[in-house]
C-alpha cells in the first residue's frame, strides 16, 4: 500500500509550507487524516436561489434580483441602501462601510447575487453587508450556485475558512484514491445502514444540496452517526487497552492474615452494612490477586464508602505496602485526613498529608516521608500526582469522588507505583450514581461494585422549597432548631465560579445572619481560606463549638458532620440536580430527622420548578441522576470540564446512547480479530493522549 493519509504530513498539500503548517498545529492538524477529522461545525446553503417574496427573517439565503434603486442616506448613520427585486418581492441591502465605487456599481437594472442572513426591515426584509456579486450578464442564469452546502470550520489566527476549504478539498480528493483505512468492519455498518468512512467524511465535509441540514447540525445524520460510532469505539478501545495492558503487570499480592483490618473494624462504633461487607469482599478478593485491581465503588452520599476504603487500606498496610488516598478538593482531603488519622494512628500507623497548599518545608517533609516509607498511608489532593512525589512501595491507590478526575489523571497516579514491572491496585469511589450507558462509556476499564444500602437508622431528609421572600421566617426557624441542639449549614451559591466572589457573597450572608441570630455561634467557610483555617473550622463544627456554618459549595462533597441536621440552600433554583443532591447529602448522616430548605428566587423557570420538585419527592441518588441526565445531559452529570468525556469530538452521550451496544460488539470484534485496527483507531481519535492512556 502507498502512504496512508494517516502518516502523510499536511505539508504535502498545495499551499501549506512551514508557516501554515505551524499554524495548523494549533488546531491539532498534523497529517492529512487530521485535516479530514477536523469537521465543520455549521453549513450555509448556497446551492439554491430563494425567492425574495418568500424570505423569512433569521434565515441565511442566496437571492438574485435587479437593482431598482441605490441611495446613500444620512439618517442615524451614513449608509448605502440598495433595493433589489426578483419579481416575487423586494429586499434592501444595507452597507455602513462602502466606497464611492461600490455605489456606482449598483446601477439601476443590474443583476446582483447576494448571500446573508435575512433581517426584518422597514416595509421589506433586508440584508446587512451581504456577500454580493454583480452579474456580468443581466440574466440570473449566471448565478453561481454551489454544488454542495458550504462548510464552516473552526479556524485559528492566520488560517481562514478559505484555507481550510482548500485543504479539505485536496484531502477529500486523495480520499478517492482509498488512502484512509476504514477500521470498522462493514458488516457492522451495513446492519445499521451507516456509510463507510470515506462516504461519511465526504458527506460531512461537502454535504450534497439535498442533505438534511438540521440532521447534520444536530449530529443525527447517518454520516455523523458513523463517525460518532467510530469515535466511541476508539474511546472504548482506549479504555480496554488500559485494562489489557494493566493485566500484563504484576500487582502486589495483598493477603495478610487481616489482623489490622480486624482491629480497625472492631474499633468502629458501628457494624458494616451488608452492602459494605459485600463490596469490601470484592475489593479484598481483587487485592489478593497478582493482577492489578481496577475497581469502581459506587454508593450514594452517606452510604459509607470511606470506611470501606480504610479497611482495604488496613489490609494493604498489613501486607507491607503504602496506600495513597486522593480527593478532588482540599476540604474533602482534610475530612479523610481527620478520619484516617483517628482510625490509623491508634493502631500505630502513620498518616502523611500532601496538598498543593503546603508550605515548602512541610511539603519537603511529606515527600520525604512518602519516599522513605516512614508513613504508610498518604492522604491528599491531586498534588499526589506531581513528578517529585515518589512512593517507596505503593500498593493501593484510592481515588475518592472519581467523576472529578479525568482518565489521564487516573493514569498518572497509577503510574506512580509502576516504576518496576508492578502496578498498584486501584480503587475508585464515586457518589455520582451513573446510569448504565454512562458507566459503559466512562468506566469501561473498571469493575464496578455498588453500595446500595444506607447505614441503618437513617431517615430520609425532608425537603421543602421556599420562596426567598420568606427568608425572615426561615431565619427564625433556624434559631429555633439551634435551640433544640441541632447544627445547621447555610449554603450560599453563586453562578460565578470565582472563589473570591463566592467568598464575598458568603461574607455578606454571615453579617446578616449574625445580626439576626446574635445569641448563636456562627462560622464561615469558603474556598479562599487556608487549609489550616478550614480544617480548624470543620473541627469546631464537628465538636459543636459552632451552631451555624455559613458555607459556599466547598462543602459539596464528602464533608461529614453527623450532628448537622438542617441545611438551607440559597438560590437553589440555579443549581443542577446532582449538585443539590450532593449538598443535601451533608445532612441526614446522624440519627436525627434532618431537613433541607431550598430557597429560591421567583419566578421559577419550568425546568427549575421541575428540579426542585424532584428534590422534594426523592432522596434516591440514582433517580436524581437519571432525571439530571434527562434535564441536562451527560457532561453535566459527570462534571463536564473535569472528565475525559468532555474530550469527545463528535459523539455526545445522551444523543448517541443508541450506538453503545454496537460499540461493545465492534470493540470486542476488533480486540479479538484486528489488533492493528485497535492501535490505529486509538491513534486516530485519542492521538497524543494515547501516550498517557497507554503509557503504563
Ligand atoms: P460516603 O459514602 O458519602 O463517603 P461516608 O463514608 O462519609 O459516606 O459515611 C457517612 C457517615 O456514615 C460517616 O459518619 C460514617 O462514619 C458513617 N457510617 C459508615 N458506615 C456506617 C455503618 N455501617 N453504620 C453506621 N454508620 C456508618
Ligand atoms: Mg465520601
Amino acid at each position: 500500500m502507498t502512504d496512508s493519509l494517516e502518516s502523510m504530513s499536511v505539508e504535502t498539500l498545495k499551499g501549506v509550507g512551514a508557516a501554515v503548517s505551524a499554524r495548523l498545529e494549533k488546531l491539532g492538524i498534523h497529517t492529512l487524516q487530521d485535516v479530514l477529522f477536523h469537521l465543520p461545525f455549521r453549513y450555509q446553503d448556497r446551492t439554491r436561489l430563494s425567492r425574495i417574496g418568500e424570505l423569512r427573517p433569521g434565515v441565511e439565503a442566496l437571492v438574485c434580483g435587479e437593482v431598482l434603486l441605490a441611495e446613500v442616506v444620512l439618517r442615524q448613520r451614513r449608509s448605502l441602501l440598495v433595493r433589489i427585486n426578483d419579481g416575487t418581492g423586494s429586499i434592501t441591502l444595507r452597507f455602513f462601510h462602502f466606497t464611492q465605487g461600490q455605489v456606482s456599481q449598483f446601477a439601476k437594472g443590474k443583476s446582483v447575487q447576494c448571500f446573508a442572513e435575512v433581517r426584518r426591515g422597514a416595509g421589506m426584509p433586508e440584508m446587512v453587508h451581504p456577500e454580493y456579486k454583480i452579474l456580468s450578464d443581466d440574466t440570473p442564469t449566471n448565478v453561481s450556485l454551489s454544488n454542495t452546502l458550504t462548510p464552516f470550520y473552526h479556524t485559528t489566527e492566520g488560517v481562514q475558512q478559505g484555507t481550510l476549504r482548500k485543504l479539505t478539498d485536496q484531502a477529500l480528493a486523495l480520499l478517492d484514491q482509498q488512502l484512509l483505512h476504514d477500521h470498522i468492519p462493514h458488516n457492522h455498518l451495513n446492519d445499521r445502514q451507516l456509510p463507510d468512512l470515506a462516504s461519511a467524511l465526504r458527506i460531512v465535509h461537502r454535504p450534497p444540496p439535498d442533505a438534511d441540514v438540521s440532521a447534520l447540525m444536530d449530529g443525527l445524520h447517518p454520516a455523523h452517526q458513523r463517525l460518532a460510532l467510530e469515535e466511541l469505539v476508539a474511546h472504548r478501545l482506549g479504555l480496554r487497552l488500559l485494562r489489557v495492558e494493566a493485566q500484563t503487570y504484576q500487582a502486589p499480592l495483598v493477603r495478610p492474615p487481616g489482623k489490622l483490618l480486624a482491629d480497625l473494624r472492631s474499633s468502629l462504633s458501628f457494624e458494616l452494612t451488608h452492602a459494605q461487607q459485600r463490596v469490601l469482599k470484592d475489593v479484598l478478593d481483587d487485592m489478593g490477586n497478582a493482577e492489578p485491581m481496577l475497581r469502581l465503588v459506587q454508593g450514594d452520599v452517606g452510604s459509607g464508602k470511606t470506611v470501606v476504603a480504610a479497611l482495604a487500606a488496613a489490609q494493604a498496610v498489613e501486607a507491607g505496602y503504602q496506600v495513597a488516598m486522593m480527593a478532588p478538593t482540599e476540604l474533602l482531603a482534610e475530612q479523610h485526613m481527620l478520619n484516617f488519622t483517628q482510625w490509623f494512628e491508634s493502631l500505630g500507623i502513620r498518616v502523611a498529608w500532601l496538598t498543593g497548599k503546603l508550605r515548602v518545608a512541610a511539603r519537603r517533609a511529606s515527600i520525604e516521608a512518602i519516599a522513605t516509607g516512614t508513613h504508610q498511608v498518604v492522604v491528599g489532593t491531586h498534588a499526589l500526582f506531581q513528578k517529585d512525589v515518589q512512593f517507596s512501595n505503593l500498593g493501593l491507590a484510592i481515588i475518592d469522588e472519581q467523576h472529578r478526575f479525568g482518565v489521564h489523571q487516573r493514569m498518572a497516579l497509577r503510574n506512580k507505583g509502576a516504576n518496576t514491572a508492578s502496578l498498584p491496585h486501584q480503587l475508585v469511589m464515586t457518589a455520582t450514581p451513573i446510569p448504565r450507558t454512562l458507566a459503559m462509556t466512562a468506566y469501561a476499564d473498571l469493575d464496578v461494585s455498588v453500595i446500595d444500602e444506607l447505614p441503618p437508622g437513617r431517615k430520609p431528609v425532608t425537603t421543602v422549597a421556599l420562596d426567598n421572600v420568606r427568608r425572615d421566617e426561615i431565619v427564625t426557624r433556624v434559631g429555633a432548631a439551634i435551640e433544640q441542639g441541632r447544627q445547621v449549614y447555610w449554603v450560599c451559591t453563586l453562578i460565578e465560579e470565582s472563589d473570591s466572589l463566592q467568598a464575598e457573597a458568603a461574607e455578606d450572608t454571615l453579617q446578616i445572619l449574625r445580626e439576626q441570630l446574635p445569641q448563636h455561634r456562627i462560622g464561615l467557610i469558603h474556598g479562599r481560606l487556608k487549609s489550616s483555617e478550614k480544617e480548624q473550622l470543620m473541627q469546631s463544627f464537628k465538636q459543636q463549638e459552632i451552631d451555624l456554618l455559613v458555607a459556599t459549595t466547598v462543602i459539596e462533597v464528602g464533608v461529614d458532620v453527623p450532628n448537622a441536621s438542617l441545611m438551607i440552600i440559597e438560590n437553589s433554583e440555579r443549581l443542577g440536580l446532582s449538585q443539590l443532591h450532593q449538598l443535601r447529602g451533608r445532612v441526614g448522616r446522624g440519627s436525627a430527622q434532618s431537613s433541607c430548605m431550598l430557597l429560591y428566587q421567583s419566578p421559577l423557570s419550568s425546568n427549575a420548578r421541575e428540579r426542585l420538585g424532584i428534590m422534594r419527592q426523592t432522596n434516591d441518588g440514582f433517580l436524581v441522576a437519571q432525571k439530571d441526565l434527562e434535564l441536562r445531559g451527560a457532561g453535566e452529570v459527570l462534571g463536564t470540564r473535569q472528565t475525559g468525556l468532555a474530550e469527545f469530538r463528535i459523539a455526545r452521550l445522551g444523543r448517541d446512547d443508541g450506538l453503545l451496544d454496537d460499540v461493545t460488539l465492534i470493540a470486542d470484534d476488533l480486540l479479538t480479530n484486528s489488533r492493528n485496527s485497535v492501535d490505529a483507531l486509538v491513534r486516530r481519535w485519542i492521538g497524543e493522549g494515547k501516550q498517557e492512556y497507554g503509557g503504563v
